[in-house]
Formats: C-alpha cells, sequence, structure tokens
C-alpha cells in the first residue's frame, strides 16, 4: 500500500500495520490503532443512522480533544465531507459556513453550541450533535448516543480519489471566506509528501499543538501520523510550558507550528529544562519566521533537525520544504517531488530565477476549487496554478525564498518595501517581542511605512525609538525605516492559524 488511492484504505493500513500501537493521546485518555478505528467505526455507523451519504457536508467545531480525531476518521470512513471550523470563528463566521456548504450535520464541542443555529437559513433541519461535557442539549443529538450502536457488517467507503474529502475554509484575512475542497487524491499526495520528505516512520509520536481545524493540524499531524501508523498527541489550548512538558512525557518525536509558537518556547525559562531529547524533527510554517527566531532555535535545540514548510490550504499543505541535510531555513524550502512551481510577473510570464515575482503552485496537492464559488475558482486558479499571491524568490539551487504577500508589500513613493524584511530588522532589538508594518495612504509617496511594536519591557518609548531607527538605518535602504510608530500594550491581533491581521492594524493608523 505504498500509495493508498483515498483516505479510508489509508486510515485502515495504519491500523493494519500494528493494532496494538499508539494512536491518540488526549490528557489521561489513550487509544491504540485497534481501540481508535473500533470507535471511528461506531460513529460512522451513528452518522449513517443520521443518514449520513457519501458526499453530504458535516461540519466539525472542536478544539483539540479526541473527539474531533475519532470525528475526522468516522467522516472520511463514510466518504462523507468533513468541514471542520475554527474555534476561533464567531457565530455569524460558523452561520455563514454551515449555510455555504449546506451542511446536514453538525457536530460541536459544549462551548460552541450557542453559536449554531437550529437549521439552516432557507429552513432546511440541520442534525445536531454535541461532544460529551453539554449539560443541557435541547434538539441536540449526544455524542454517546451516537456511539451506541452495534456496529457488525460496517464497510469503509470507497471515494474515487477527485472526490472531496474535506472543506477547509480559508480564513478570511482577504476577504469573504471560500471552501477549498481538498479531494482524496490532493489529502493522499501530501501525505506522502510529509511521509517522504521527513522520513516519518512507524512509531512516530507528532505534537499537535496547532488547531486540527487548520490544514497544518489536519494534514501535517492528524492524516499524517495516520500515513505511518504513528500517533498524536493533543494539545488544546497552546501553552510553552504545557506543551514542552507534553514532549518531554510523551516522548514527542515530530511537530509543526507556527513561527510565534517557536517564539514563544525560546521566552520561556522552562526551555532550558525540558528534556527535547526525543524530538527530532521541529518543523514551522504558515508564516514568516523571523530569523533572530531561526537562531534561537538553532542555538536552543541542537540535535533537531529543524525545517520550513511553506503551503496554504489550497496546496493542501506544503508545497516546498527544507529538504534532508540543508539547514537553509531563511528559505522555504525546495519544490516537493510533485510540486510544480513557477514564479511569475504581472502578465502571467515566468520570470528568470532570482527575480521576485508571484508564487504560482501546481501539481496533484493543488485543490481543484472552491465550494460552490466558480468566480473565487476562476479568480484563484489559472491553467492549472493556484495564484498565492505571494512575492518569492527561486534561486540557482531551487531554493524558494517567499518574502511577503502582494497586498502586504508597501510602496513607498515607487520604492517596494517588503514588510517582512522591515519587521525581521525590527524583532532583532533584544526589547521588542513583535513587531509589524503595514503601508498607509500617504499624498506625497503614495505609501509609507507605519511600524506597530510589542516591546512590553521597554519603559522609554522616545530612546527605543531612536534606536529602532538607527537599526533600520544600518541594516536597511535608507528607505525601508519607518515613517510611524505605534507601541502596543498587547501583543500582535492574529488569526486562528497565528497570522497577523494587518487589517486590523491599518485600521487603526487610517
Ligand atoms: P487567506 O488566504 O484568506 O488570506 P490564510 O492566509 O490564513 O487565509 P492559509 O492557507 O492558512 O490561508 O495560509 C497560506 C499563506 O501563509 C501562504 O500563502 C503564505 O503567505 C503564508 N505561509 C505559509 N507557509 C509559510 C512559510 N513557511 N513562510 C512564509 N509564509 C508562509
Amino acid at each position: 500500500a505504498e500509495r493508498p488511492p483515498h483516505l479510508p484504505a489509508l486510515l485502515a493500513a495504519a491500523e493494519a500495520r500494528d493494532p496494538g500501537a499508539p494512536a491518540l493521546v488526549d490528557g489521561p485518555r489513550r487509544w491504540n490503532w485497534r481501540a481508535l478505528r473500533e470507535e471511528s467505526t461506531r460513529l460512522a455507523v451513528g452518522l449513517r443512522r443520521l443518514d449520513v451519504k457519501a458526499g453530504d457536508r458535516v461540519v466539525l467545531l472542536a478544539p483539540n480533544r479526541a473527539e474531533f480525531v475519532i470525528a475526522t476518521h468516522a467522516v472520511l470512513r463514510l466518504g462523507a465531507v468533513l468541514v471542520p471550523v475554527s474555534m476561533r470563528e464567531a457565530g455569524p463566521g460558523i452561520a455563514f459556513i454551515l449555510n455555504q456548504c449546506r451542511a446536514s450535520v453538525v457536530i460541536a464541542d459544549p462551548v460552541m453550541m450557542m453559536l449554531v443555529p437550529p437549521a439552516l437559513a432557507d429552513g432546511e433541519p440541520l442534525q445536531r450533535v454535541c461532544l460529551p461535557g453539554a449539560s443541557a442539549s435541547d434538539g441536540w443529538m449526544r455524542w454517546e448516543t451516537l456511539l451506541d450502536q452495534p456496529t457488525a457488517g460496517f464497510m469503509d467507503a470507497a471515494p474515487g480519489e477527485e472526490e472531496a474529502a474535506v472543506i477547509l475554509y480559508t480564513s478570511g484575512t482577504t476577504g469573504a471566506p471560500k471552501g477549498a475542497v481538498l479531494a482524496h487524491l490532493n489529502l493522499v499526495h501530501s501525505v506522502l509528501h510529509y511521509r517522504h520528505g521527513l522520513g516519518l516512520r512507524a512509531g512516530e509520536c507528532g505534537l499537535l499543538a496547532v488547531p486540527g481545524s487548520h490544514v497544518t493540524g489536519l494534514v501535517a499531524l492528524i492524516l499524517a501520523m495516520a500515513g505511518v501508523g504513528g500517533s498524536v498527541v493533543l494539545l488544546a489550548d497552546f501553552k510553552a510550558a504545557a506543551s514542552l512538558a507534553l514532549v518531554a512525557r510523551e516522548r514527542v518525536t515530530y511537530t509543526l507550528m507556527v513561527p510565534a509558537m517557536y517564539a514563544l518556547w525560546l521566552r520561556d525559562p522552562a526551555l532550558r529544562g525540558t528534556d527535547l531529547s526525543s524530538l527530532r524533527l521541529a518543523g514551522f510554517g504558515g508564516a514568516p519566521m523571523a530569523p533572530a527566531t531561526i537562531e534561537g532555535l538553532r542555538a536552543s535545540c541542537p540535535g533537531i533537525r529543524l525545517f520550513n514548510a511553506y503551503g496554504s490550504t489550497e496546496t493542501a499543505s506544503p508545497a516546498t520544504m527544507t529538504p534532508p541535510g540543508s539547514d537553509v531555513l531563511e528559505a522555504v524550502g525546495k519544490p516537493l517531488p510533485c510540486a510544480d512551481i513557477r514564479v511569475m510577473d504581472e502578465q502571467g510570464r515566468e520570470v528568470p530565477r532570482g527575480t521576485p515575482g508571484e508564487v504560482w503552485i501546481g501539481g496533484p496537492m493543488v485543490v481543484p476549487r472552491y465550494w460552490d464559488n466558480p468566480k473565487a475558482t476562476a479568480e484563484g486558479f489559472a491553467a492549472g496554478y493556484w495564484q498565492s499571491g505571494d512575492i518569492g524568490t527561486l534561486d540557482a539551487e531551487g531554493y524558494l525564498r517567499v518574502h511577503d504577500r502582494k497586498k502586504d508589500m508597501i510602496n513607498r513613493g515607487g520604492y517596494k518595501v517588503f514588510s517582512v524584511e522591515v519587521e525581521n530588522c525590527l524583532v532583532g532589538h533584544p526589547a521588542v517581542q513583535e513587531a509589524a508594518t503595514v503601508g498607509v495612504p500617504c499624498p506625497v509617496l503614495g505609501e509609507r511605512i507605519h511600524a506597530f511594536v510589542y516591546a512590553p519591557g521597554a519603559s522609554d518609548r522616545g530612546s527605543l525609538r531612536a534606536e529602532l531607527v538607527a537599526r533600520c538605518r544600518t541594516e536597511l535602504a535608507d528607505y525601508k525605516t519607518p515613517d510611524g510608530w505605534s507601541w502596543l500594550a498587547e501583543p500582535l491581533p492574529r488569526n486562528a492559524n497565528g497570522k497577523v491581521l494587518k487589517r486590523a492594524l491599518r485600521e487603526q493608523v487610517v
């Protein structure tokens, strides 16, 4: 089974390989592959009794708890379409998603129940299932009841490789949410990219610290561990000390987290005293990592293979990764075997190597479309490529560097400034914990640069500002020094996936 054609086969293979091997750890609760499969079978049978059929959408609103994984397996094994939704989503966003994908069932954690409408907007019924822990549940079916079914004779679905397995709504930092349709083919390729790109093997133990509802958590951890018959250790609310303690306690071998989480590791005194000897692979992605954080990790985690992974919801996880043996971490890596990466100019022509342009990504991991949204599909994809909106450069050796998102690039009097470059310079100052720069309208220059700085320990803003200006002047071209400054009392506003909400910042100064 080197290349399972669909996810039910992949999950079956995980159990067949070693039924007694660990599969899932949620606090004190543990499942081996046999027990996990038995429980997902019971849920699949329960969902079938609710008339869930192949292709039906099941929305999952849950944190990183065991039921998230069990429900994921059950829905996929039915050939139904899993629609995981972030726990940070608000009522209107949840209603939007339920209606846009025309969900037939929603499975919700107790804390999210009050945000779920009783029916779809047009009155179509919505069956609601609440996870263990809910007190009153009028109009809701209980998870425990659903699981209480005889399972004899249950057979996995055998979906075609082009069929939808998962719909993930992009977080909407660029507008209304769009539901990327991840087909079985896309996901199987991503699982194999992780497996072979990282040398994942049986017995691997992955820490799920990013939300399972995001592409990285779902694919790099939950599905990739299934792909090798490994286990997933769940952490629901990220705290640096708690995540480090879990790595030590569960002998975690692998994780993939967003840069902000590693920055918190580096600032936590627990990092020094924690036994990280089990951890052999630590990846980061989802947003650019500041060179200062990369240096800190290199120094604090010797012996751990660090890697950068770049991709998106639309590429069903990574398109590039740091190749084995390479320690070039400031590049997002090289294209994975099945990824076709091109860097294009504004006219849609490929630019020469070394020249920045928009990154276009093709290959079997690229999703075919957005759910019920031909307009967004036509705008986002061209000739089989997903147009990432990222500005990047491919170098002579094949490394891809991502400089900025097109919409975050600042045009200061015709000079193009990558916001990330200025931010990296600012966070290199020891007093600065976080920084973001945005372009704000300027009658003379078109745009000028405004910096938001979070430096909780700094008492004298005047001198910090002078030091930061001096730092930018020495390290960057002269037009890249910020023109305006804001000092934040709290860390930067971020979405559920750890991305800075630049739109919210821009609104503060415009
Ligand atoms: P939206 O597309 O609506 O803005 P989103 O940005 O949250 O939502 P994702 O699919 O989570 O959507 O993010 C993909 C983007 O994240 C990439 O296009 C890129 O800008 C950024 N990104 C991902 N990995 C990396 C990385 N390793 N280095 C730098 N940036 C990255």
